[in-house]
């Protein structure tokens, strides 16, 4: 009997510790009105795979048109150094989110609060871990579908800026130091260009 209480107690425990560093916890907490699956082609031949769960056929494809927009642009700016290139086979998933949810602790615990002086945020980039071949985006909700939720132009220097991250992801870049300075500076330009 304490043999068999004790096999239990360290499955629980490595459940537990598995769970740290996904973010399938977060998404069982989650529930989607709507799911879509795209598949985004670049004009230099790169495809990319988009699930999109969030709220709604419309807000699906507002998504997948700026992570589109932003991926030729990002391919036609980022060259030399820091061409973003295939290194690895990579889909994106990007959960579409209320502001509450994204910023709950107890929901989203792969993300490593404490990195960021456990501020607030407006999108998390995971890589997946343990599910290599399955990162995620979770973007803060349009102001249409959450009334704390970021407006047109807030939403999409975001997608924008998440975008750089898996096109980083996807080129093994995404731990380079400048990676984040990147993606800020890169936001900046998308924006001014539209
Ligand atoms: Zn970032």
């Amino acid at each position: 009997m304490s043999t068999l209480l004790i096999v239990f107690l360290l499955t629980l425990q490595s459940f537990g510790a598995s769970q740290q560093n996904s973010y399938s916890h977060a998404v069982s907490k989650i529930r989607f009105n709507h799911v879509s699956h795209s598949k985004i082609k670049l004009k230099n031949g790169m495809e990319l795979n988009v699930s999109y769960y969030g709220f709604s056929k419309d807000r699906a494809e507002q998504t997948i048109k700026t992570i589109s927009h932003a991926s030729e642009i990002i391919h036609e700016n980022f060259s030399g150094n820091s061409a973003l290139s295939d290194c690895k086979q990579i889909k994106l998933k990007v959960y579409d989110v209320k502001r509450s949810i994204l910023n709950n602790r107890k929901i989203m615990t792969f993300a490593q609060w404490s990195n960021w002086g456990n501020l607030n945020v407006s999108a998390l980039y995971e890589t997946g871990y343990s599910r290599i071949g399955e990162p995620a985006m979770f973007i803060s909700a349009s102001s249409k579908d959450d009334p704390h939720g970021l407006n047109r132009e807030e939403r999409a220097r975001t997608l924008v800026h998440e975008t750089v991250h898996y096109w980083q992801d996807r080129a093994c870049k995404l731990h380079k130091t400048n990676s984040e300075a990147d993606a800020y500076r890169f936001e900046i330009f998308f924006m001014a260009s539209l």
